[in-house]
């Protein structure tokens, strides 16, 4: 990522204490602010100004999602747990993350439709949206303007900050600023353009399907399992990344934020709770830089560069000073 993009880390060096938990920072207080700043703090959430798009579609998956139990069928549950790692593996910490946000790597055309196609169907929004985001965090991390610290709120982090509603102008301002390039890139674009259809489109074919193997039954199972449930289980992989991996963990660098190595969240959310190693260099395509750090997404990364379908991987973790 340019370093227009994204402000470097002050500061990336091993840290001598990994564990130790280190003064909270204010999320308010520190460096003069940018004109967005107040859209993504909890102040802009009011009753008048709530995204019901977005709060009707997280209700309506996660009633879906405590559904499942009932309509369980073995095609469905192997179905959703495929999904589930195909989305938020490679559709969200392959692709929109490293991929897109950070630059870590570059995939050949027809793997990066691929690759974009399943983060679409993730359901975590469009790679503008996304990205520009994303990129917003790292620039801003728990400091004024990060648009979801924890500082700013536990539950603001995981999930209260997706309910502001903000104005298309906003929101092409943010693009531009933190993803300029994105808007070049004719296959992004397409599925920018095309996000929402892509999500209606897997619900009816994964409706269909169900619909095939087991009639209405089938149908429910497999709207409630492959669709809600693995829906719900990717979204709050993601989110604990944005929330518990700013709160609990050892750090194996010194960062200005808060960022810290969460075993459980990189089992859940495919090597991405290894999230100090990623705020300290988050350019690299690698997040466990220890040898028990085990990254499950960085190993498709090199499957795909073995292939021949990703080249350019960035690298380089930095020399570990052990004990
Ligand atoms: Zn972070
Ligand atoms: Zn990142």
């Amino acid at each position: 990522m340019s370093s227009q993009l994204i402000a470097p880390p002050p500061t990336s060096r091993p840290s001598s204490a990994p564990s130790q938990r280190r003064p909270v920072p204010k999320a308010n207080s520190a460096r003069k602010g940018d004109p967005w700043d107040e859209w993504y703090h909890p102040d802009y959430l009011k009753w008048k100004n709530v995204d019901w798009v977005t709060l009707v579609f997280l209700a309506g998956v996660h009633a879906g999602a405590l559904a499942a139990p009932f309509f369980f069928s073995w095609a469905a549950a192997i179905t959703a747990g495929v999904l589930y790692w195909a989305t938020a593996s490679i559709g969200i910490c392959l692709g929109y993350h490293r991929y897109l946000s950070h630059r870590s790597f570059k995939l050949t055309k027809p793997a990066e439709f691929c690759v974009l196609s399943v983060s679409a169907i993730a359901g975590e929004g469009s790679p503008l949206a996304w990205s520009a985001t994303h990129r917003l965090h790292h620039q801003k991390s728990d400091h004024t303007g990060d648009p979801h610290s924890p500082f700013n709120g536990n539950w603001w982090s995981h999930i209260l900050w997706l309910f502001v509603n903000r104005t298309p102008e906003q929101c092409e301002t943010v693009f531009r600023k933190y993803a300029p390039e994105l808007y070049d890139r004719p296959m992004v674009m397409f599925f920018e353009r095309t996000y929402g259809r892509w999500l209606l489109a897997t619900g009816l074919t994964l409706l269909g399907i169900g619909y095939a193997v087991g009639g209405v039954f089938g149908a429910i199972s497999f709207l409630t399992w492959t669709y809600c449930l693995r829906m719900v289980v990717a979204y709050h992989s993601t989110w604990f990344v944005n929330s518990a991996t700013h709160l609990w963990g050892y750090r194996n660098y010194e960062t200005r934020d808060q960022s810290r190595n969460l075993w459980w969240v990189a089992i859940l959310a495919f090597g991405e709770g290894w999230h100090n190693n990623h705020h300290a260099h988050p350019s690299i395509a690698p997040s466990g830089h220890r040898w028990w750090e085990f990254d499950a997404t960085w190993c498709v990364i090199k499957l795909l560069r073995f292939c021949g379908l990703a080249y350019d991987v960035k690298t380089g973790i930095p020399e570990r000073q052990e004990g």
